[in-house]
């Protein structure tokens, strides 16, 4: 390390783009700096692709130059113009240095390998879990490819900024609450690049007021693909629960979930098995559909806790179409469960949250 080297900031890296020909400073947004690795998207039309990747290249060797910097990805994007009313909703402006949720004693990622397993849901039933078991609870949606907790959770208002610019999540049945699906709507056709969903939900947790917290889940963007496996390294997790169906392909991806935390040091407190089996709603009774079981097999083959099984059943589909909390007290009390097991898994001291950026 160099003695007297100036920090590295997103200004010094806007700085060195503004030598790089053919681009606007403009066209650079979510820069994000962790331990001197940058990433930041170049957004352009997407009609000039092609025209632009020498340009992506040149700022990429520009901010490679730069004291302190050990790697550089930049992204192009071509985002499409959300509605006027939306663009003003947009939270990102630029890359954040406050720390990272500072009063949040446990953040847990909950992850699948693959979409439509019921991580939103699975995501949203712990977090009332951990709100009935008197824990202070936050819920950050960071699936914003396809952001549901807004709609889960029966949430729809635009949040309010406090005096010292960050975003007020809202509450309800009594937890707090934030997800890009406040500034974007569900159905926005925004692409979203690995760097930029870095950086969106890296936002989210430092810009957000969200007070002392005992614990934060976050419903992290389906799959482990570089998006996912750059907001696991770089958020001060205690751990990450993975959702599966028991289906042999939702396994294997899980298997992926389970080696992409393993790789990165971030302790796996488990698998649940969603979908585990059906159990009619009008009479009861139970038929395992789906081979149920093969989560437990695969927690047990992988060496990690097996956490529990939660039935496919209209009742968890419904409260969560609802934006209501669930009303079936059987599944309630293995979600309760589930997060007390949780719980007792957890470090007893605060997870330390890693300096912002690297100085
Ligand atoms: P993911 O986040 O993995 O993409 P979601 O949580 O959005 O999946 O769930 C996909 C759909 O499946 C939703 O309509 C949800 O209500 C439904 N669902 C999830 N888990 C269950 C369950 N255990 N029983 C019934 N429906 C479920």
């Amino acid at each position: 390390m160099q003695k007297n080297m100036p920090a590295l900031t997103a200004e010094t890296v806007l700085d060195r783009l503004k030598s790089v020909k053919d681009l606007a400073p403009q066209a650079v947004s979510g820069i994000a700096i962790d331990a001197g690795k940058v990433v930041f998207a170049i957004e352009i039309d997407p009609a000039d692709a092609k025209r632009m990747e020498p340009v992506r290249r040149a700022a990429e060797d520009a901010v490679k130059k730069i004291d302190g910097v050990a790697s550089v990805s930049a992204v192009l994007t071509a985002e499409r113009k959300a509605p006027p009313q939306m663009q003003s909703r947009q939270p990102l402006q630029k890359t954040s240095t406050r720390p990272v949720a500072p009063q949040v004693k446990h953040i847990i990622a909950v992850a699948s390998g693959k979409g439509g397993v019921g991580k939103s849901t699975v995501a949203a039933n712990l977090a009332h879990a951990f709100k009935a078991m008197g824990k202070t609870t936050g819920l950050l949606d960071a699936d914003i490819y396809g952001a549901s907790q807004p709609r889960m959770m029966g949430v729809r208002e635009r949040p309010e900024t406090n005096g010292e610019g960050l975003i007020i999540p809202p509450e309800k049945h009594g937890l707090k609450l934030m997800s890009m699906g406040f500034f974007v709507e569900e159905t926005a056709p925004v692409i979203w690049r690995g760097p930029m969903v870095h950086a969106a939900v890296q936002q989210l947790l430092r810009d957000v007021a969200w007070g002392d917290l005992d614990v934060l889940v976050i419903d992290l963007p389906p799959g482990t693909g570089d998006a996912q496996l750059s907001l696991v390294q770089n958020v001060p997790l205690s751990g990450a629960v993975i959702v599966s169906t028991p289906q042999d392909v939702a396994l294997s991806e899980a298997t992926k979930g389970l080696l992409m935390f393993k790789k990165v040091n971030v302790p796996v407190l488990g698998i649940i098995e969603n979908m585990s089996y059906h159990v009619c709603s009008s009479c009861g009774h139970r038929e395992d559909i789906f081979s149920h079981g093969g989560a437990r097999m695969t927690a047990e083959k992988m060496n990690v806790p097996f956490l529990g099984e939660i039935p496919l059943h209209a009742d968890v589909r419904v409260a969560s179409d609802a934006g209501a909390t669930l009303k079936n007290a059987a599944i309630e009390e293995t979600f309760k469960n589930i997060a007390a097991r949780i719980w007792t898994t957890l470090p007893a001291e605060k997870t330390v949250p890693r300096p912002p950026q690297a100085a």
